[in-house]
C-alpha cells in the first residue's frame, strides 16, 4: 500500500488532522442548528456512533448565536459551515472549533481580515471548502465545474488566506460524482502540504452513496490521499460514520474492528449461513481489535480462509468446525456454532491491545 501524504497537523479542538493523526471521520447534523435540543441530540448521536467532528450549518445570525449553548453542551469538536455573510463567521468564531468558509464568497477583503483575524485569536483552522456546484464565477467561466476549476478556486482560496499570514487551513474539493472528486484531490495533492478533508458531496441515499464514496474516497485513500473525511448520506446520521469507517478499515487505512469474509453462498451450502453472518455481524459490532473473521458454508474454501482468518467457522451438514488461527478447536452441531464463535472472538479481543 503507498504511504500516506505527510501533511502539516491542525488541531480541529482535540482532534488532530494531518500528520500522523489516525484519519477523523466527520458528519454533519441537518437538524436548523439554531434548534439547540435537536442539534445537541444529532451530535450525541454522532459521538456514540463513533463520530470525531461535527459540522454545523450556519445559514442566519439566530443559528450562530445558538453555537454558544451548543458547544457547551456536546463533547465533539464542531465546525461551524458558512457561506456568504462574514458576521456569522465572526459570531460562530468565538464559540467553535473550526470554520468552513471560502474567502472567495465572503467579499471584500476587510471582512475577510476579520474572521481570521478571529480564528487567530482562538487559535482555530478554517477548512476552504471547494464544491463543484458553486465555483466562484471566474473560476466557472474559464474552467467550468471541471476538477482545473475546483483546484484553481482551492488555490485562489488558500493563497488569500496565505497573503493573510494564516496558515491554519484543510481543503476539500468535493464533486458529486466520483471523476472529477478524485482528479481534483489528485490534482492539488503534490502542490501543498495541508491536511486534506475528503468527501464526495450530494452523493445520494445510503445504497448510491455508499456504492460512490466507497470507490471515490477508498481510490484515494489507497493513494495515500486524505487526513479526515465525511460519507455523505442523504437523511442519515449513524449509516455515515459506519459506511466512513468501514472504508477507512477496508482500504487498509484504519487497524480497528471485525474484518468479516463470508462465503457467497452456492449449492453444496448445507446450512443457514445467511442467519449465521447476520448473528456474527451484530455480535461482533462492538468489538474494537482488528480482528479478520471468517464464516464460511463448507470445507472447500473453508480451510484456505482460516489460515488467514484470526477465528474462523466452516459450516458441514448439521454440524461444523471452529478454527482459531487456522487450527481446528472444537467440531461442534450446528446451533452451537455461532456462540463458541463469538466467544472465541471476544476472548481474543479482550486479550489484544487495542
Ligand atoms: S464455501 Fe462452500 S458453500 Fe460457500 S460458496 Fe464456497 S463452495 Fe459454496
Amino acid at each position: 500500500m503507498k504511504e500516506r501524504y505527510r501533511t502539516r497537523k491542525i488541531h480541529v479542538g482535540r482532534v488532530a488532522v494531518g500528520g500522523d493523526a489516525p484519519i477523523s471521520v466527520q458528519s454533519m447534523t441537518f437538524s436548523n442548528t439554531r434548534n439547540v435540543e435537536a442539534t445537541v441530540e444529532q451530535i450525541k448521536r454522532l459521538h456514540f456512533a463513533g463520530c470525531d467532528i461535527v459540522r454545523v450549518a450556519v445559514p442566519d445570525m439566530e443559528d450562530a448565536l445558538a453555537l454558544e449553548e451548543i458547544v457547551k453542551r456536546v463533547d465533539l469538536p464542531v465546525v461551524a459551515d458558512i457561506h456568504f455573510n462574514y458576521k456569522l463567521a465572526l459570531e460562530a468564531a468565538k464559540w467553535v472549533d473550526c470554520i468552513r468558509f471560502n474567502p472567495g464568497n465572503i467579499g471584500e477583503k476587510s471582512r475577510i481580515k476579520e474572521i481570521v483575524k478571529a480564528c487567530k485569536e482562538r487559535n482555530i483552522p478554517i477548512r476552504v471548502g471547494v464544491n463543484a456546484g458553486s465555483l466562484e464565477k471566474e473560476f466557472e467561466q474559464r474552467y467550468g465545474a471541471t476538477a482545473e476549476g475546483m483546484v484553481a478556486s482551492a488555490e485562489y482560496n488558500i493563497k488569500f488566506l496565505e497573503d493573510l499570514d494564516f496558515s491554519d487551513i484543510k481543503v476539500s474539493l468535493k464533486a458529486s460524482d466520483v471523476e472529477r472528486t478524485v482528479e481534483a484531490y489528485r490534482m492539488l495533492r503534490p502542490k501543498n502540504d495541508y491536511p486534506f478533508h475528503l468527501g464526495v458531496t450530494e452523493a445520494g441515499t445510503l445504497f448510491h452513496a455508499t456504492v460512490k464514496s466507497a470507490i471515490g474516497l477508498g481510490t484515494l485513500l489507497l493513494d495515500g490521499i486524505g487526513d479526515t473525511m465525511r460519507v455523505s448520506i442523504t437523511g442519515e446520521l449513524e449509516k455515515e460514520i459506519e459506511v466512513a469507517r468501514a472504508i477507512l478499515r477496508d482500504s487498509g487505512r484504519e487497524k480497528k474492528g471485525v474484518n468479516i469474509v463470508s462465503c457467497p453462498t452456492c449449492g453444496r451450502i448445507e446450512a443457514d449461513l445467511v442467519s449465521a453472518v447476520e448473528e456474527v455481524e451484530r455480535r461482533t459490532a462492538h468489538i474494537k481489535a482488528p480482528l479478520n473473521l471468517s464464516v464460511m458454508g463448507c470445507v472447500v474454501n473453508a480451510i484456505g480462509e482460516a489460515k488467514h482468518a484470526d477465528v474462523a467457522i466452516a459450516f458441514g451438514k448439521g454440524n461444523g468446525l471452529i478454527m482459531v488461527k487456522g487450527e481446528i478447536v472444537a467440531k461442534l452441531p450446528e446451533d452451537e456454532l455461532v456462540e463458541r464463535f463469538v466467544k472465541e472472538v471476544e476472548l481474543m479481543a479482550e486479550n489484544m491491545e487495542v
